[in-house]
């Protein structure tokens, strides 16, 4: 379908435009994605905690047994919402936990039959307990209204990580390791028909492999008999408005897939 077809079948270019305006002052970067700085060749950084010189920190672990450590995880899997929302507020097994003002479980319909993933909170989401409350948040709810969909209401939305990465910076594999068995326990207890990774970090965590948005998206991946779609960071949008038009796309795509259950 037609870009032109499917914003006027949708009948949201307006609000697209409307949300878009702040952002339209903004310089067109025209960054390649996805948004953080190339890291082509290296290899994922799979060692817990990511900085020897935090204070305090446990020795370097695996992945898996940052994930795994102490029976943790294992007592993860077996919480309910409430267990896993004080063991969440509480949580110290990553070096994320000094610098923030309250951990970010998720929101929404526990129900739900879309669950968004994003990268980590911001600081508003830090000051406010819930994901996607700023900028990136006002573009995900419209993206969200795209396709008739809205937070809360047979939607769920949680991060990778659940506590504010420093200045905004991207979360360590270590983090969203440590971080792992909170979301693998939000996606068993929700059993939503759908997954969307907004973004490289929450794909990457999700289908444990290197990603590529531009490659991944308008496919539909498997996570534990789950069908996933990739799609862009509503924050990296916000700075490549012309990649904004793919995004349509994958909605479209996600909607489409969706209705075909
Ligand atoms: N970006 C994210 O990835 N998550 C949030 O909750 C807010 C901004
Ligand atoms: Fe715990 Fe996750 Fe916060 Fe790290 S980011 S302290 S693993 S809740």
């Amino acid at each position: 379908m037609k870009r032109d077809t499917l914003i006027r079948e949708l009948g949201l270019g307006p609000v697209w435009r409307l949300r878009a305006r702040a952002a339209d002052a903004a310089p067109p970067p025209e960054a390649p994605e996805p948004p953080e700085p190339p890291k082509a060749g290296v290899p994922p950084r799979l060692t817990f905690p990511p900085e020897a010189s935090e204070a305090g920190v446990p020795p370097r672990l695996t992945f898996e047994e940052a994930a795994s450590a102490d029976g943790r995880t294992a007592a993860i899997a077996r919480m309910g919402w409430d267990e896993l929302k004080s063991a969440v507020a509480e949580c110290r097994a990553c070096g994320l936990c000094q610098a923030r003002k309250q951990a970010v479980l998720g929101v929404g319909d526990v129900e739900a039959d879309w669950l968004f993933v994003g990268e980590g909170p911001g600081a508003e989401e830090d000051e406010r307990g819930e994901p996607f409350v700023g900028q990136a948040g006002k573009l995900l709810d419209a993206m969200l209204a795209a396709i008739d969909l809205k937070r809360g209401d047979n939607v769920y939305i949680a991060n990778a990580v659940k506590c504010r990465p420093p200045n905004n910076r991207t979360p360590e594999a270590g983090e969203t390791a440590a971080c792992w068995p909170y979301l693998e326990r939000q996606v068993a207890l929700i059993r939503p028909k759908l997954i969307v990774a907004l973004g490289r970090p929450a794909a990457q965590t999700l289908l444990r492999s290197e990603v590529k948005i531009a490659s991944a998206r308008g496919r539909v991946f498997d996570f534990n008999g789950i069908p996933l779609i990739v799609t862009y960071h509503p924050a990296y949008l916000l700075r490549n408005l012309p990649d904004k038009a793919k995004a349509w796309e994958d909605l479209c795509f996600m909607r489409k897939t969706m209705k075909g259950f």
